[in-house]
């Protein structure tokens, strides 16, 4: 179910400001992978152009061995959990998980199996016929990322999902994305600013900075053998 992501010579440029710089990145299939670097460094951009939201401007993009450079978001077998939760305000939180499923025509049956699991998957079954208005911060975002688990995809998107959530939710949260990651041995790309939050979560991290990746390797690899001056700072070895 899960697919490794292939990703060589991507290059991206806004006009005359070149985001992304001849990267390569190769994750695994089941691997979470954490794109780790200042704000402003093309961590997004990346991210978008795995999923199809953002050109690329030169460079190949395969997921489970399938080139999919130029290949429309719906057909790349991805989902998205975004920093803001996105949840349509006036959808029941039920509605919110199955839309996406109806309009890609999944049988009735189908989305209600999908739908059980995720609710009991992420405890949100006695949310299903609230609003997102009626939902705390970590509900709203359990939701989101319920709605990505539905669409059973290849591969898990996530842009700081956490960014907006209180420092106790979001210690809280974490260890619950590491368990089902854990779980689920889905393939995830991971964004975040956050060292702790890298360090904790990935199984490899891509520090990046300037649109370049500096070094891919495991956390420990990163703490006890930084690469660069970079590297070493941002994961906080005392180098
Ligand atoms: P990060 O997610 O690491 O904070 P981004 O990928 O969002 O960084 O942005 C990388 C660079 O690309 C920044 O300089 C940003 O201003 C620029 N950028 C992002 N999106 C656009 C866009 N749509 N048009 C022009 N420049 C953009
Ligand atoms: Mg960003």
């Amino acid at each position: 179910m899960s697919a490794g992501i292939s990703i060589r010579h991507l290059n991206k440029s806004y006009g005359a400001l070149h985001v992304l710089r001849d990267i390569d990145l190769e994750v695994e299939p089941g691997e979470f992978t954490v794109l780790l670097g200042p704000s402003g460094c093309g961590k997004s951009t990346l991210l978008n152009t795995i999923a199809g939201l953002d050109e690329t401007t030169d460079g190949e993009i395969r997921i489970g061995g399938t080139d999919v450079t130029d290949e429309e978001p719906s057909r790349r077998g991805i989902a998205m959990v975004f920093q803001s939760y996105a949840l349509y305000p006036t959808m029941s939180v039920r509605q919110n998980l199955t839309f996406g499923l109806k309009v890609n025509h999944v049988p009735r049956a189908e989305i209600g199996r999908r739908v059980a699991w995720v609710a009991d998957l992420l405890q949100i079954r006695e949310l299903l016929d609230r609003k997102p208005g009626q939902l705390s911060g970590g509900q709203r975002q359990r939701v989101a990322i319920g709605r990505a688990l539905v669409r059973e995809a290849k591969v898990f998107l996530f842009d700081e999902p956490l960014s907006n959530l209180d420092a106790k939710l979001r210690t809280e949260m974490r260890v619950e994305i590491k368990r089902l990651h854990q779980k689920l041995g889905s393939t995830i790309v991971y964004v975040t600013h956050d060292q702790i939050e890298a360090m904790t979560l990935a199984t490899r991290i891509a520090v990046m900075r300037g649109g370049v990746v500096q070094q891919y390797a495991d956390p420990q690899t990163l703490y006890e053998r930084p690469a660069t001056l970079f590297v070493a700072g941002f994961v906080g070895s005392p180098a």
